[in-house]
C-alpha cells in the first residue's frame, strides 16, 4: 500500500497502513457494501490523479496516439505499476481489490493509460510473480515497477487469437539457448515496452501441453516490431505484431517448467480478465459522469433535459449496469485475495463490466445529441475506447464459453 497512500498521508503512516490493509484485508464478501478505509483512500489517490493528470490530456494522447510516458512515471512513482509486487522487489505489496480500484479510477480517466497499467501488472509481471525464480523476479520485474520500463505479454499471433492453443510460434533448444521463430500478432505495450512474455511451442505433437513461456528483452537481437496498428479506440497505447526470426534468449529465460506455458497464459488472463473489467467500468462511469453533467446543463423545450423521464430512465439503466458490474468486479478480486477459485468470476466480471462500458458509452453519446458524436467532448472517445474491451484477454463469447463451462462443472459434482 506503500506510495499511493505515502503520496496523500506521508512517508511515516505508510508501513502502518501496508499492516492496515493485511489485517483488514478486506476480505469479506459482506465487506463489498463498504470499503475498508485504506482502500476508499487509495480510490480517492488515483481518482484525484485522474482528475488532474489524465482526463485533461486524455483527448490530445488519442488524437495524437501518444504514449503517456511521464504519467506512466508518476503511476510508477505512486506504486501503481507493480501493484501486487512485494515491497522488496519494489512494488506497492497492495492487494487485487486495490489494483481494480486504482485500474479503474485511471481508466476513468483515461482508458489508454489504463490498458498500459493493466498489461504491465497483470500480464507482464503478473505471469513472472507466480511462476518465475528468485533470479527471474529480480531481474524481469524489479525494473518494472517504476514506470521508466513498462513489458508486453505475446500470446495471440495472425493464425490464433481465441484458439490460444493452436500456437505456430516454435521455440527450439540449441546448446545452450533456445532459438525462436514466429509472429505474435496485436502486442499492447510493444512499441513502449523494455521486455517481453513470449508464449512458444517447444513440441508441437503436445499440442497446448507443448508450449512454453520465454521471457525476451526489447530491443533484441532475431526480435522486430511490426507498423504501430491505427486502431479505433485505446489510441495513446501501442499495438504491433512482434516478429521472431531465429531469435536466441539463454535457456534461463525459459519462465516456469517446460511446456506450462498454456496453463501459465489461461491463468494470467484469468487474473488479468479483473483489470479489464476494472477498465471498463472506468469507460462506463466516466461516460455516465459525462451524460448526467450534460443533462443538468442542456436545455431543451424550455427545461434541462435532466427533467425529462426519457433521459432519467436512461441514466438509471447506466448507473444499474454500472455498480452491478463493479459488484461482480470486486467480488471476483476478493476471492482471487482470498485464494479461492475466482476464474468463472473474472469472466463474469469481464463480461458485465465490457457490456455495461458498450451501453453506457452508446447511451451517453444519445444523451449528448449532436455534442455527443463530435470530438470537442469525451462521450465519442468513450464509445471508441469501450469496444475493445468486448474483445482483448478474451472475446464476450469465450467469456460466456468459460462461465458456461465452470457452471456445469458445478452442476455435475
Ligand atoms: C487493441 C488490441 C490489443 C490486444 N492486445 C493483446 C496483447 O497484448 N497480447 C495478446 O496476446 N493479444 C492481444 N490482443 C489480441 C486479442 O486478445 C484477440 O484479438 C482476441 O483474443 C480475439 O482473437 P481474434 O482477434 O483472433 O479473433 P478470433 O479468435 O478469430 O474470433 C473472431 C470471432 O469469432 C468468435 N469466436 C472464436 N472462437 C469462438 C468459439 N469457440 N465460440 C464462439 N465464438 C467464437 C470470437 O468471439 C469473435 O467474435 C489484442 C487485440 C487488440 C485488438
Amino acid at each position: 500500500m506503500s506510495a499511493v497512500l505515502s503520496l496523500a498521508l506521508g512517508k511515516t503512516y505508510v508501513r502502518v497502513f501496508a499492516l492496515a490493509v493485511c489485517l483488514a484485508g478486506c476480505r469479506s464478501l459482506s465487506q463489498l457494501a463498504e470499503l475498508p478505509e485504506t482502500h476508499q483512500l487509495l480510490r480517492q489517490t488515483c481518482r484525484d490523479f485522474a482528475d488532474r493528470e489524465l482526463s485533461p490530456i486524455a483527448a490530445r494522447l488519442d488524437k495524437k496516439h501518444s504514449y503517456p510516458a511521464k504519467q506512466i512515471q508518476e503511476l510508477g512513482a505512486m506504486g501503481v505499476m507493480a501493484m501486487e509486487v512485494p515491497e522488496e522487489l519494489g512494488g506497492a505489496g497492495m492487494d487485487y481489490l486495490a489494483y481494480s480500484l486504482a485500474m479503474e479510477e485511471i481508466s476513468r480517466g483515461c482508458a489508454s493509460t489504463g490498458v498500459v497499467v493493466s498489461v504491465n501488472n497483470s500480464l507482464y509481471i503478473g505471469p513472472i510473480l507466480k511462476n518465475g525464480t528468485e533470479e527471474q523476479k529480480m531481474q524481469w520485474i524489479t525494473p518494472f515497477t517504476t514506470g521508466e520500463k513498462v513489458g508486453c505479454f505475446a500470446l495471440s499471433e495472425p493464425g490464433n487469437g481465441s484458439d490460444a492453443g493452436a500456437a505456430s510460434t516454435v521455440a527450439h533448444q540449441d546448446g545452450d539457448e533456445w532459438v525462436l521463430n514466429g509472429t505474435k500478432a496485436w502486442i499492447t505495450n510493444s512499441w513502449d515496452a523494455s521486455a517481453t512474455v513470449v508464449f512458444a511451442t517447444t513440441d508441437k505433437k503436445l499440442k497446448h501441453k507443448g508450449i512454453s513461456a520465454f521471457l525476451i528483452p526489447i530491443p533484441h537481437p532475431g526480435l522486430s516490431l511490426g507498423k504501430k496498428e491505427d486502431k479505433l479506440g485505446i489510441r495513446a497505447s501501442s499495438t504491433a505484431n512482434i516478429i521472431l526470426e531465429d531469435c536466441r534468449v539463454p535457456l534461463d529465460n525459459m519462465l516456469g517448467p517446460r511446456g506450462a506455458g498454456f496453463k501459465i497464459a489461461m491463468q494470467t488472463l484469468d487474473s488479468g480478465r479483473i483489470g479489464i473489467a476494472s477498465q471498463a467500468l472506468g469507460i462506463a462511469q466516466a461516460s455516465l459522469d459525462c451524460a448526467a453533467d450534460y443533462a443538468h446543463k442542456r436545455t431543451a423545450f424550455g427545461s434541462p433535459i435532466s427533467k425529462l423521464q426519457a433521459i432519467q430512465i436512461k441514466l438509471a439503466d447506466m448507473a444499474v449496469a454500472i455498480e452491478s458490474a463493479r459488484l461482480l468486479t470486486w467480488k471476483a478480486a476478493l476471492l482471487r485475495d482470498s485464494k479461492k477459485p475466482f476464474t468463472k468470476e473474472a469472466a463474469m466480471a469481464k463480461l458485465a463490466a465490457s457490456e455495461a462500458a458498450t451501453f453506457c458509452s452508446h447511451q451517453a453519446i444519445q444523451i449528448l445529441g449532436g455534442m455527443g458524436y463530435v470530438s470537442d467532448m469525451p462521450a465519442e472517445r468513450h464509445y471508441r475506447d469501450a469496444r475493445i474491451t468486448e474483445i482483448y484477454e478474451g472475446t464476450s463469447e469465450i467469456q460466456r464459453l468459460v462461465i458456461a463451462g465452470q457452471l456445469l462443472k458445478e452442476y455435475q459434482s
